[in-house]
């Protein structure tokens, strides 16, 4: 089997709902990245780079991997993604490039599953456990009153968990907060993600009220930059710290292990290195004793990827699941993942189990 062709398709996805986050930053768009791998065999492998910059993505994967592609083997994983990141004289360590070949990567193993017949979580050895645990992530910047009924909605839908995006003040986080613990009640696990709002002190201080709410973990407080801050704020904060969406490949994860920054390891299937790097990042958290929970806040092609990178290792709690109705997510399912019982079962479909449905895309497409 040969690689015949590696290309690119963009969206970008107008909200109806802008998603406030921290420092009064908002999304009111979500672009994506989507990598096509074909082969001569007839079988066609998708994934997802998460840039930033799907643009970027775009330029990278076909004018820097494409060529290196064309014509190899899409079964020699390693060796392509060796080709991509560490091969090069001068290396492309952390950012886009990681990214870009992140989309490649995880076409890869879509191949390799459709090419043996199985989904790629077997191929990775999996399942590890039972069905996986979601929780909900949304609870944008609102007023306290909306942001709590959304809360308490996705409770009655079945999830144990929910998410809120803070970081505008301690005393305006602490009102939602409230509102939000009020209205979930005391068993549901409540997250909160600062999107690397605060400083130091800050974070200190949002940190001690959050754990008057029994917060189950307090994501990104600082940038990502200080590791040494992170690792402080866990040595004196009760709440866990977790982190790791903005940092790249098996090397960034260790020096937040070794800094002893972080309770979860957030590193994102899209970005760090693709599902073969965040297999081992899941591998080299477990020596660690460091829980994984997968960032995930992309498309159904992304979440696919994280579902069977969790299903196929011990050291992974809590699927991030994105429930603000974004259009390309379970519709690009083969067979849309649900709630049953508060879990969902990773996909069985060969390869990640989804699709580029035209239908979907093309709405969205740029050009
Ligand atoms: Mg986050």
């Amino acid at each position: 089997m040969q690689i015949t062709d590696v290309r690119t398709i963009r969206i970008e996805v107008p909200l109806e709902r802008s998603l406030g986050v921290s420092r009064g930053r908002a999304l009111d768009a979500r672009g994506a990245a989507f990598v096509v791998v074909e082969t001569d065999a007839g079988i066609t492998g998708v994934g997802e780079g998460v840039g930033p910059e799907p643009y970027i993505v775009e330029r990278i994967v076909e004018e820097k991997y494409a060529p290196r592609l064309i014509g190899k083997n899409p079964l020699d994983i390693e060796r392509h993604w060796a080709a991509m990141l560490t091969d090069d004289l001068y290396k492309d360590r952390k950012g886009q490039g990681v990214s870009a070949a992140s989309g490649v990567d995880i076409a890869l193993w879509d191949i390799a599953g459709k090419h043996h017949g199985v989904p790629v979580y077997r191929l990775l050895g999996g399942p590890v456990g039972g069905d996986l645990k979601p929780y909900a992530s949304d609870l944008f910047w609102q007023a306290p009153e909306p942001m709590a009924d959304r809360a308490a909605s996705y409770v009655d839908r079945g999830f144990a968990g929910v998410k809120t995006h803070l970081g505008r003040g301690v005393d305006a986080d602490k009102e939602r907060v409230a509102a939000i613990r009020d209205a979930v009640g005391p068993e549901t696990a409540l997250m909160v993600d600062m999107n690397c709002g605060y400083d130091r002190p800050d974070a200190r201080r949002a940190g001690r009220m959050l754990a008057e709410y029994d917060v189950y973990w307090y994501e990104e407080p600082l940038s990502p930059y200080d590791i040494e801050g992170l690792a402080a704020l866990r040595e004196e904060l009760a709440v866990p710290i977790a982190a790791g969406e903005n940092e790249y490949t098996k090397w960034g994860f260790q020096d937040l292990f070794e800094a002893d920054a972080v309770d979860y390891a957030m590193p994102d299937v899209m970005r760090c290195g693709g599902i073969t790097e965040a297999t081992k990042i899941c591998a080299l958290a477990e020596t660690y004793g460091t829980v994984v929970t997968p960032h995930c806040f992309t498309t159904g092609v992304g979440l696919a990827a994280s579902m069977h990178v969790m299903a196929a290792s011990p050291a992974c709690e809590w699927l991030e699941f994105d429930v603000t109705d974004f259009p390309v997510y379970e519709a690009l399912f083969e067979t849309p993942p649900t709630l049953d019982d508060g879990r969902i079962a990773p996909p069985e479909d060969p390869g990640l189990g989804v699709s580029l449905d035209p239908d979907v895309i093309d709405e969205y497409r740029v050009d």
